[in-house]
């Protein structure tokens, strides 16, 4: 059994990016060059930089070509020269840059508080920017970014989204949602890892972090990874059927939580009640620390993780659950599974059969503990 649950990690490649990708491998001029194989790389790198825009319904002069979700939160946040203000669910990349005092608290579903958020603007003598992102990582849940723009708005700061994890799940209009900036990347949607781009609305102006060359308009030097560029654009044609996906997606999604309930009616089903993406699920299965959880799965053949990749290794509870309002203990014992383009029924079969031995061995552990006189 090989089944892959870990779609917010990273997705598998879809085989349109690695067309596109194969399409621009056989080019060899360096995009900035003047000569004919320059220009032939040029125009792929424009060719995906304008179907980019077409999928977030974007300005291709809006798009700026960076190494992925990382680099785009962090060119948003230091390229702005201001002060910062984000939730507390964010990712990593964004949070490093936030006092805490600055973070802005979400209720128990998850959600941001837009009153504490009003309160820090108000605190604020300059401009600052506020980044909060459109779709958690580890719960799905979905943020009320427009509500969010119209306290910016009212207080002059500019908003910077993360939509990393929402791109391709669920539909996403740059233009008019009417945010200053936005982080994507192309390998949580079957692009390949390694790039992604932030989308600057036209007249907002950003200091680049990285210099050296006048590439994208003189906004991120260095030559530019066309490959990652070709595969990035092709995936983003196929973002249509993608957003198609996500209703079956849902469907799977909801009948493993139900059947979770049945199996162990103890769960912990984080974000629950709020708007979330289709494709993702973040369970407490009280007793059993993740790490146990996701190595037992690993070894039925079936890959989830303990909260977001990029803290994995790590062993410390999610923020994002402790900020909702866990425990520690509790947000110990919890797991994400993320659907993606390529998950079957079948697949989330093997996950439910699998996590019901994991639940049901609770059960025989206590039976087994030894009584303590
Ligand atoms: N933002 C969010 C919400 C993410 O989930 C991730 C990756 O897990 C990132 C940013 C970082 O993106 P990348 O892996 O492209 O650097």
């Amino acid at each position: 059994m090989n089944v892959y649950l870990d779609y917010n990690a990273t997705s598998k490649l879809r085989p349109e990016a690695i067309t596109g990708m194969e399409k621009v491998m056989r080019l060899c001029g360096n995009s900035s060059s003047v000569h004919r194989f320059g220009r032939l790389s040029r125009r792929a790198v424009e060719e995906s930089r304008e179907a980019l825009a077409d999928a977030v319904n974007a300005s291709h002069d809006e798009v700026v070509f960076t190494s992925g979700g990382t680099e785009s939160n962090n060119f948003a946040l230091l390229g702005s020269r201001r002060k910062i203000i984000a939730s507390s669910i964010e990712h990593d990349s964004v949070l490093q840059h936030v006092d805490e005092y600055a973070k802005i608290r979400v209720n128990s579903d998850g959600v941001i508080d837009l009153f504490h958020l009003e309160e820090l603007l108000k605190n604020e003598e300059s401009s600052v920017v506020v980044s909060v992102m459109v779709a958690n990582n580890e719960t799905g849940v979905i943020q009320p970014i427009e509500k969010v723009l119209e306290l910016c708005r009212r207080y002059d700061a500019w908003l910077h989204c993360d939509g990393v994890q929402a791109l391709g799940k669920i539909p996403i209009s740059f233009s008019s949602l009417g945010v200053d900036m936005m982080s994507l990347s192309a390998h949580k949607l079957g692009g390949p890892q390694g790039i992604g781009a932030l989308v600057i609305r036209d007249g907002v102006s950003l200091s680049p972090i990285s210099v050296g060359g006048g590439q994208e308009r003189g906004q991120r030097a260095g030559t530019e990874n066309i490959i990652g560029i070709g595969g990035f654009g092709a995936v983003c044609e196929t973002i249509g059927s993608s957003l198609e996906v996500s209703e079956s997606l849902l469907k799977m999604r909801d009948n493993i939580e139900k059947r979770f309930v049945e199996i162990a009616p103890d769960i912990a089903i984080y974000g629950k009640e709020s708007p979330r993406l289709a494709n993702t699920s973040c369970i407490g299965l009280p007793g059993i620390k993740n790490e146990v959880q996701v190595m037992a799965l690993d070894l039925s053949g079936v890959a989830v993780s303990s909260g977001s990749a990029c803290s994995s290794g790590k062993i410390k509870p999610s923020h994002v659950l402790v900020a909702m309002g866990a425990n520690s203990q509790s947000a110990e014992c919890a797991i994400r599974i993320s659907l993606g383009w390529d998950t079957s029924t079948s697949d989330c079969e093997s996950l439910i059969k699998s996590w019901e031995t994991l639940a049901r061995s609770r059960v025989e552990h206590a039976f087994h503990q030894p009584t303590v006189a």
